[in-house]
């Protein structure tokens, strides 16, 4: 048993000073009236011995580390025992020397407590017990039985017993002592176990957020102040995706392998958390940043290595934004923001990894700032939707209209959709905002002749929510607009990010008739194998191959060539960004059916929408052509 739990050894000091004070005055007072020269010899020695052993045990009592009370241990023992037997030798010498009576009494009472007193005593140690009770009760014993008196003969049956139930009551209190021990250290196993919990993931079994805390602090401590520490926030790409397609038991193997692999390319001193579902911190001291980066992307690769899950192979993919203690920020919550920052960075901009940058903090307060306006300019209805032409180039009259819509901020005026459109597709305000277009656009459509088609974009985040095409359908309805006449133009990120929830939406409305349109072709990988596997209306060429510095040979020669697959698939070709009279009449001639642009006219409001409509049939269509 644990020495924790009871230690016999451990007397108050004022105890200790007590019982050899009590020692003495009798041994010297049986030693002194009974004239005794053995006993006088014995009283000596034993004051040696009780003196050494005062100390030692006064040494042992007030020393509070445990590795010095082991040591200490045997020079407190010892001295007890030769202790015991003197006490045991000196009752046996009052018995055996016929001392006076009284005195007798005194010694042999002073022999049997003492022993009585060392058995509970070393209650802890049943075997001690045994051994101070037997120096005592043996010469005791051993003396009565010498004597042979009828007195003395009751004693020398009386001590037997007497050291038996001292003996059986060691045992019982050295079994409760043993249940409390065990009883403890349960309970301490118990809670440490909470306590891991607590500061641990349960899945992966790296730290937790209130983990991380409590570690980086312990490591600031450690290392004192002035310490380089990279902070590396990790963002797995492919985590839902892997939960919806696999399951989510494939999921967590993933995070365990990227657990494991994380541990494996990592120094020892390194701080690792797993931070949210699919976001981990790893915090590490640094020499320098070339070493922060030598780390980064030491991890980087090791992360994005392909692993093996369900016999499949699994890019999972991770985005890693850094940040150093000591150059990028002066305190650990700053650290973290910092982190966080250059990691959105890091996504946003399609990267594996991004350190942090001063200027990063200001572009993200105002996309802050900017995604609040937007929220507001939405719930107040401050958005506009504005319509651009399409024109066909042979018959130069409008047949469609593309809705695009247009912010104007009190504050910093016009704010262009190439700026809010993606801020919106990241917070997810786009479905709102996408939503209230379609509506507001098919309401002005609906009002416009019935071969005139309306044209929206549709951002993939719109696509893939709940119930996409029901919504759209509904907005038509609602406007009383026939869904044949409405066109949707989607890019092909659309196809990049999300197949199936794509090929379902299109599936969905090409069935009610809606139109779709490939938009801004030829500025992403212009992959043929979507105009192949969906059914595309319209191709609309982006308009760096019509305006703009890279026009030229090259680009006439795409769009002819894109042109003639146009007409032999059976559908149309829009050149977009048509701004003078010369690139209309060449991209007719290059093949192009349709064409929007400046030149034609800029996105108008609905009023003028209709009035352009009403001009066009004033002057018998061809107006705009000839403008
Ligand atoms: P987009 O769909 O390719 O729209 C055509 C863009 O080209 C419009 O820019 C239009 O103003 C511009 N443009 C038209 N003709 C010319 C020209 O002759 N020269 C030049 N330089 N530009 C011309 P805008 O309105 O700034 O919109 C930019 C993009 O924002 C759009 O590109 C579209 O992808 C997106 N967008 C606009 N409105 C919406 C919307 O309601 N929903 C979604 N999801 N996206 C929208
Ligand atoms: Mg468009
Ligand atoms: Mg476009």
């Amino acid at each position: 048993m644990e020495r924790r739990y009871y230690d016999g050894h451990d007397v108050p000091p004022t105890g200790l000073v007590l019982a050899c004070s009590a020692n003495f005055l009798i041994i010297w007072s049986c030693a002194l009236l009974s004239g005794s020269r053995l006993l006088f010899a014995l009283a000596l020695f034993m004051s040696l011995v009780l003196a050494g052993r005062l100390i030692t045990s006064l040494l042992y009592t007030t020393s509070n580390s445990s590795t010095s009370r082991e040591r200490l241990s045997p020079f407190v023992m010892v001295p007890e025992a030769v202790l015991s037997a003197c006490i045991g030798l000196f009752g046996a010498f009052a018995l055996v020397l016929q001392i006076d009576g009284e005195l007798q009494t005194l010694a042999l009472v002073y022999a049997l407590t003492y022993a009585t007193a060392m058995t509970v005593r070393c209650a802890d140690q049943p075997i001690c017990a045994r051994i101070h009770m037997g120096l005592v009760a043996v010469p005791t014993v051993a003396a009565s039985l010498y004597v042979g008196s009828p007195a003395s003969l009751v004693l020398a049956l009386v001590v037997p017993g007497l050291a038996m139930t001292m003996d059986t009551l060691t045992q019982t209190i050295y079994g409760h002592l043993c249940s409390i021990a065990r009883i403890s250290q349960e309970r301490k196993a118990v809670s440490e176990q909470y306590h891991f919990l607590a500061l641990h993931d349960g899945l992966t079994g790296l730290l937790n957020r209130d983990g991380f805390h409590i570690s980086i602090e312990d490591m600031l401590t450690l290392r004192g102040p002035g310490q380089r520490i990279a902070l590396l926030w990790f963002d797995l790409h492919h985590l839902r995706d892997i939960n919806e397609s696999q399951g989510y038991a494939a999921g967590d193997r993933l995070l365990c392998e990227m657990a494991r692999r994380m541990r494996a390319c990592t120094p020892d001193d390194a701080v690792l958390a797993r931070f949210g579902s699919d976001e981990f911190l790893l915090a590490v001291p640094v020499a320098s940043r070339r070493h922060a980066e030598r780390l980064v992307n030491k991890v980087s690769s090791h992360l994005n290595r392909p692993l093996r899950l369900d016999y499949a192979m699994v890019e999972a993919g991770t985005a890693i934004g850094a940040a150093i203690l000591g150059e990028d920020s002066a305190t650990i919550s700053h650290l973290m923001q910092s982190a966080n920052i250059a990691l959105m960075q890091a996504k946003e901009q399609n990267s594996r990894t991004c350190f942090y940058a001063p200027e990063m903090g200001q572009q993200r307060a105002e996309r802050k700032e900017m995604e609040r306006d937007l929220r507001a300019a939405l719930a107040r209805e401050e958005l506009e939707v504005h319509f651009q032409p399409l024109i066909d180039l042979d018959s130069g009259k409008i047949c469609s209209f593309e809705a695009l819509v247009r912010w104007t901020h009190p504050q910093k005026g016009e704010i262009s959709p190439e700026v809010f459109i993606p801020l919106a597709e990241e917070t997810g305000q786009i479905i709102t905002l996408g939503n209230w277009v379609t509506a507001q656009a098919a309401r002005a459509a609906a009002t416009w002749p019935d071969h005139i088609m309306l044209a929206v974009n549709l951002s993939p985040t719109q696509m893939r929510a709940p119930g996409a095409a029901l919504g759209i359908l509904h907005a038509l309805r609602v406007a009383g607009l026939p869904p044949r006449r409405l066109v949707i133009e989607v890019t092909e990120s659309v196809f990049l990010e999300d197949c199936v929830h794509a090929r379902h939406f299109m599936d969905d409305l090409t069935r009610a008739q809606v139109h779709f349109a490939l938009d801004d072709f030829g500025t992403g990988y212009s992959s043929l194998s979507y105009l192949h596997r969906y059914h595309f209306d319209k191709i609309k060429i982006d308009r760096s191959f019509v305006c703009g510095p890279q026009v030229g040979p090259h680009s006439d020669a795409i769009i002819r060539a894109v042109a003639g697959m146009g007409r032999k698939l059976g559908m149309e070709i829009v050149a977009e960004g048509i701004e003078t009279a010369e690139q209309a009449h060449s991209l007719r001639s290059a093949g192009c059916t349709l064409g929007q642009g400046f030149y034609f006219s800029r996105a108008v409001t609905a009023p003028e929408a209709q009035k352009l409509l009403d001009q066009e049939e004033g002057k018998q269509g061809k107006l705009l052509l000839a403008q």
